[in-house]
């Protein structure tokens, strides 16, 4: 491990994944679950909303106030803008290749959880990738302090629900959204099921697509990565594209960059002759 971060990273890792399985003898009761799926869903929106489609491709604009709020709701899972976003712009640009840092090829461990705990980027490499958010003192501040927001929600969490809802709601909640995402580091670049021809090895998947709300159309992804569109075909549901064109009707978000035309007519043709074929 390359410095005292991942050795933060990797030892909180093993506590959130140690701790809920004391609710095997304490038990769990509705209002638990309930609240898990409440937090699995905000921790999903703000992941794949907000670090991904937004703060790694700009596929959307907003204010600077929204912008904050959704830099701090990554804050409060330990989730940073700007370490995500270099992270991820990079693994885009070398899909697939020996220096893509999360690709299948280097190992399940390392596509899963490796990449996570122990970042190769240096802080310089990390603010050379993202000029258009280290430009943002706030943005920075929530990445150099990037656990102060996370400690303080748990220990909300902690004092306000008491122990059963913490590892429940707060704890199993992160973990299944951390999962998620990594589910489709892995088997989104493992996968056969493509519409486009792209450099990598990129993929798309139904069920992940379901679990996680749309990200699972991987291979569209990395054909038009600064589409806030991934899912294209009708059947192709992307939760993630629906929030954001409901945000953009009330006037939260603005220029929502979409597919191209041709690029759906295409898709809606072929589909239409595999299902007469
Ligand atoms: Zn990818
Ligand atoms: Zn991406």
């Amino acid at each position: 491990m390359k410095n005292a971060s991942s050795v933060v990273k990797a030892a909180g890792l093993l506590l959130f994944h140690l701790i809920p399985l004391a609710l095997i003898w304490t038990g769990t009761t509705g209002r638990n679950w309930a609240a898990f799926g409440a937090t699995y869903v905000l921790a999903m929106l703000t992941v794949a909303g907000g670090l991904h489609r937004y703060f790694s491709h700009r596929s959307f604009r907003t204010s600077r106030a929204f912008q904050f709020l959704m830099a701090l709701m990554a804050g409060c899972i330990f989730g940073d803008a700007v370490e995500f976003s270099a992270e991820h712009r990079w693994h885009h640009r070398h899909s697939d290749s020996e220096r893509d840092f999360h690709s299948p090829k280097l190992g399940i461990w390392q596509s899963w959880i490796g990449h996570i705990i122990d970042n190769p980027l240096t802080e310089e490499e990390m603010l050379r990738m993202t000029p258009d958010l280290a430009c943002y003192p706030e943005l920075v501040w929530l990445h150099r302090y990037w656990i102060v927001p996370g400690v303080v929600t748990a220990a909300l969490f902690l004092t306000l629900g008491g122990y059963r809802m913490f590892a429940c709601a707060y704890c199993l909640g992160i973990l299944a959204t951390l999962h998620g995402v990594s589910a489709v580091n892995y088997f989104c670049h493992t996968g056969r099921s493509c519409n486009f021809e792209t450099r990598d090895r990129s993929s798309n998947s139904f069920i992940l697509a379901v679990l996680i709300m749309g990200e699972g159309w991987h291979n569209n992804h990395h054909q038009y990565p600064s589409a806030a569109r991934a899912g294209i075909k009708w059947y192709e549901i992307d939760m993630i594209y629906w929030l954001i064109k409901a945000l953009s009707w009330i006037g939260v978000v603005w220029s929502v960059r979409d597919v191209p035309e041709s690029a759906k007519a295409a898709l809606g043709k072929r589909s239409a002759e595999a299902s007469l074929a």
